[in-house]
């Protein structure tokens, strides 16, 4: 091996080739009961591929639900937790010489148990918190007869007030996978996505929040030309100044930096600078992407 081969990233030593997006920060382990590899896997694994930022973001509990592990399968149990952000810390020691690792968690909004869920958030160390809307109307976004039980408009404009106040409420530091409402949806009509994306963003701008561009869509729908959120919603947090990151999603190690290069191309078509930019969170910095400002730059 040559001397410039051993200053190379260790990805791309390896054959990886890791593009201008070096980091990821949503991902999840086998504690969750759906995704396969432990935390360490991960971690190792995110080195390999050479990424420089990496953040371990597993399911949070269902702390709105009675008991102590109501969804297995879904999310780790309430005293998994502790164990949970233990050994998160514990790698992000060990593993500091060669990459920055943030401790993270993927919780869930849900209207009426914010007092909750801001008390287990603040028990914890973490580094910055995935805020997702993972219901609407009461059911599942992933549930595809939920499109024919309901009038689409309905599901729609009670998701996007979910995320709306899942912004406003100052709990979550990164807005997760914005319109995954849209999987098995029929599309939002676009007189609907005119009236309600830019009140989206705006309130997105104001609450200070990150925006994931979150690639697990194409996982689920290999074909849509952009990951969540859609081209129409990302327009508008471009127009609002809303900073983005990048998150894969991943459920298996091998998952991690998924579809990197296809966020690249996107950001790069919308004049989106690549020179990634710290954004204060919590306790830590996130890798940022931002806009130039409107009028010059
Ligand atoms: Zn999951
Ligand atoms: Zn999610």
């Amino acid at each position: 091996m040559s001397l410039t081969s051993l200053s190379e990233p260790a990805g791309k030593r390896r054959g990886y080739t890791l593009g201008v997006i070096t980091f990821d920060y949503h991902s999840h382990n086998d504690r969750c009961g759906h995704a396969i590899g432990t935390l360490e896997d991960y971690v190792q694994q995110a080195i390999v591929l050479g990424l420089t930022h990496f953040g371990m973001s597993d399911h949070g509990p269902a702390y709105w639900l009675e008991g102590d592990h109501a969804q297995p399968g879904i999310q780790m149990a309430i005293s998994e937790l502790p164990n949970y952000v233990a050994e998160a810390m514990a790698l992000k020691e060990r593993y500091a010489d060669r990459i920055a690792l943030a401790v993270g968690i993927e919780a869930d909004f849900i209207e009426g148990h914010e007092e909750k869920l801001a008390a287990w958030l603040a028990a914890h160390p973490f580094d910055y918190v995935l805020g997702s809307v993972h219901y609407a109307l009461g059911h599942s976004v992933f549930n595809r007869r939920h499109w024919t039980a309901q009038r689409p408009e309905r599901i729609f404009r009670d998701y996007y007030r979910q995320v709306i106040l899942a912004a406003k409420s100052g709990l979550f530091d990164i807005l997760s996978h914005l319109t995954v409402i849209d999987t098995y949806s029929p599309g939002i009509p676009e007189k609907l996505a005119a009236e309600l994306y830019p009140q989206v963003a705006a309130a997105i701008a104001e609450s200070g929040c990150i925006v994931e561009l979150n690639t697990s869509c194409y996982r689920k729908q290999p074909f849509w030309d952009a990951p969540y959120p859609n081209l129409p919603m990302l327009t508008e947090l471009i127009k609002c100044g809303v900073p983005l990151t990048f998150g894969s999603d991943c459920h298996a190690p091998s998952e991690i930096h998924f579809a990197r290069s296809k966020v690249e191309i996107l950001l790069e078509g919308l004049a989106i600078s690549l020179e990634a930019q710290p954004n204060r969170v919590k306790r830590s910095h996130i890798q940022t992407f931002r806009a130039p400002p409107r009028g010059g730059g």
